[in-house]
């Protein structure tokens, strides 16, 4: 398995070992950089009810080569097509990155994603933050000015993404529907909270792969 790192956020990122220590086999980590900057600024979410791409400006093209992204939520499933054109796919592959990245829900609106996967994945670390609802109480306090900090378990989620990507890519298992396990597919902070680990069935389907020490224990 390869586990790309966008090279703006390499060195910043602390998640190795509790990556590699998911699998029995060997994850290999990549610096990964986006060539095209025209294309990242073409990609940008400019309407959140409408999915079109406008020709982007020069400055948005020059602020893409300069990393000035600040704010900027890119198509996700238009990231994650042009990424997986860039690298092999015949094994698991993901790329990490800080990008915001959406897709539209059922609503047509665009919705912010902590994963968005195929046959590669793209996982945005923001998106672990920002893309789960909170509890109400969280919207409160935020409409009137508050600041608080944001309840995530980063390494968590981190880790049920990319198991639940590893479980899609190998046995073409899309979630569980136990709320307690990994590969639940998590909407709100609060299901995020109920995972415990994985549920039986899918030890035995990632028994020998995944390491021992995860069997429902280790969240
Ligand atoms: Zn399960």
């Amino acid at each position: 398995m390869k586990i790309y790192i966008e090279e703006n956020l390499w060195d910043s990122f602390s998640f190795f070992d509790e990556i590699r220590a998911l699998f029995n086999f060997t994850v290999e980590f990549k610096k990964y950089r986006f060539r095209d900057p025209y294309f990242l600024a073409y990609i940008r979410v400019r309407n959140p009810s409408e999915r079109v791409f406008y020709e982007p400006l020069p400055l948005e093209i020059e602020n893409e080569k300069r990393d000035l992204i600040q704010g900027v939520i890119y198509d996700g499933v238009e990231l994650l097509k042009y990424f997986s054109q860039s690298i092999d796919i015949s094994k698991p592959a993901v790329l990490i990155t800080n990008r915001l990245i959406a897709t539209p829900g059922d609503d047509m609106r665009y919705h912010l994603r902590m994963i968005v996967m195929s046959a590669a994945a793209v996982i945005s670390l923001k998106g672990i933050l920002y893309a789960p609802a909170k509890p109400p109480e969280y919207y409160i306090k935020s409409s009137l000015g508050f600041t608080e900090k944001i309840d995530i378990d980063v390494r968590k989620v981190l880790r049920m993404l990319i198991l639940q990507f590893y479980a899609y890519f190998e046995y073409e298992e899309i979630f569980c529907s136990e709320k307690t396990c990994i590969l639940y597919n998590c909407h709100t902070t609060e299901e995020i909270n109920q995972v415990k680990g994985l549920c039986k069935k899918h030890v035995k389907m990632l028994e020998g792969v995944i390491n021992p020490s995860l069997e429902l224990r280790i969240f």
